[in-house]
């Protein structure tokens, strides 16, 4: 589908008909398309530092950077490392798990991940999402991961408990037979993106770190997709209550207009790779490492995702699910299980063929893209009510239509 332009919550194609992006354009979008503010930082920046090697060198915007998320995240995450995308910022944070063991003295190989997790397409981010099935063909490359069953619920699910307490044994299980040779546990907290937007309690993801940090197995957040907003607080470990030894950080960075990620650790993490030789250092560097115009573009989206405006929208879009889809779940026996988790809500539809129920909506102007049987609404902030809830009745004229 080419698309010719872009505008707020709106993608514009080629006949100038315009499409309500209710997936963020791949999650990445969250204030909107070509956002006047981001886009002139982009621009001055461009004038005044386009790029920079970033060994030995530093500049303003990847210092100013750090230091305003720093004032959003907890005392313990200070440390920031540079890369290019989500499953670089993923990748960084195996390698580093590794080898924070490894510099203090331990051999630890494996990984602890969830069923159905997905943490990006690179080699190290294949293995750990290895039971999402996306990467069937190059299993045989994988190094060994042990998986967890997810705990995934939505209101009214009667069995959450018992789903939650067999994770926890089966995790207990891995735990008690090679719980010493685990460097990590990786999840992604609230909210399983790829995986369906499957939703779990935030008890959950604390029952499951607490029994990890038992057994002194490093806590890797990925919050690639949640991260910035998307589950109601600025970031999703904080409904957790838990500080991970690692953030992901990634698509939503830039507010969707460049590549650029992070992964933030502790000081404990950091001093692990302290020394006066290369041996205990992380050598890991990618060319555009800190790009100054990326850079830039955080600064500015950040500044947008503190605003009041901004915080007051996530508040009204997640009043909007709230009301819509579990009407609409009354209304339609074939939607199932909805959810919602700030600015993020999802059902499935029990019926065939939901390429045909998108391409319906894409004719009376939404974009969805569902997972699977999941249908599932994502939209930027920028979004104002009256345009969510006319998705909604676009949503429920198309299954009617289907029916
Ligand atoms: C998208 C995603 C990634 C990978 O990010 P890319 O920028 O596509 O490489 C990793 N983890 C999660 C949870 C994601 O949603």
């Amino acid at each position: 589908m080419p698309i010719k332009r872009a505008q707020g919550s709106y993608l514009i194609d080629e006949q100038d008909n315009e499409y309500l992006d209710l997936v963020s354009s791949w999650w990445v979008n969250i204030h909107g398309h070509a956002q006047p503010q981001i886009a002139r930082a982009i621009y001055q920046q461009c004038l005044t530092l386009e790029h920079v090697i970033f060994a030995r060198f530093t500049h303003e915007p990847a210092v100013q950077l750090c230091e305003n998320l720093r004032t959003l995240l907890p005392d313990q995450l200070r440390r920031f490392f540079f890369s290019d995308n989500g499953s670089t910022s993923v990748e960084v944070a195996l390698k580093m798990a590794y080898q924070y063991w490894k510099n203090v003295g331990k051999e630890k190989k494996l990984f602890l991940s969830f069923v159905g997790g997905y943490h990006g397409d690179t080699v190290g981010c294949m293995s750990v999402g290895q039971q999402s099935h996306f990467h069937d063909p190059f299993k045989g490359l994988c190094f060994d991961v042990l998986f967890v069953p997810y705990a995934d619920t939505w209101p009214g699910d009667t069995s959450v408990v018992e789903k939650e307490e067999q994770a926890i044994k089966v995790m207990s299980k891995h735990l008690a037979e090679c719980g010493d040779r685990i460097a990590a546990l990786i999840v992604e907290p609230l909210l399983q993106g790829a995986a369906g937007m499957r939703m779990c309690r935030p008890q959950f993801i604390a029952a499951v770190v607490q029994l990890a940090r038992e057994h002194q197995i490093l806590v890797i957040f990925d919050e690639v997709a949640v991260g910035f907003g998307r589950t109601g607080t600025n970031f999703a470990h904080e409904q957790v209550g838990v500080v991970p030894d690692f953030l992901c950080l990634s698509k939503g960075i830039t507010g969707g207009f460049l590549p650029l990620a992070i992964t933030v650790t502790t000081e404990r993490v950091y001093g692990a790779f302290l020394g006066d030789s290369y041996d205990k250092t992380f050598l890991h560097g990618h060319s555009y490492t800190a790009n100054p115009v990326g850079c830039a573009a955080a600064i500015a989206s950040l500044e947008l995702l503190r605003s009041q405006r901004t915080q007051q929208s996530i508040r009204d879009i997640r009043d909007v699910h709230n009301e819509q889809i579990f009407d609409l779940q009354k209304e339609f026996s074939y939607v199932k299980h909805a959810r919602t988790v700030g600015t993020v809500a999802a059902f499935e539809l029990e019926l065939d063929n939901l390429q045909l129920f998108a391409d319906k909506c894409r004719s009376k102007g939404i974009i969805i893209r569902p997972l699977g049987k999941t249908v599932y609404m994502m939209p930027p902030y920028c979004v104002t009510r009256n345009e969510l809830e006319r998705a909604y009745t676009v949503i429920r004229t198309c299954i009617e239509e289907m029916l």
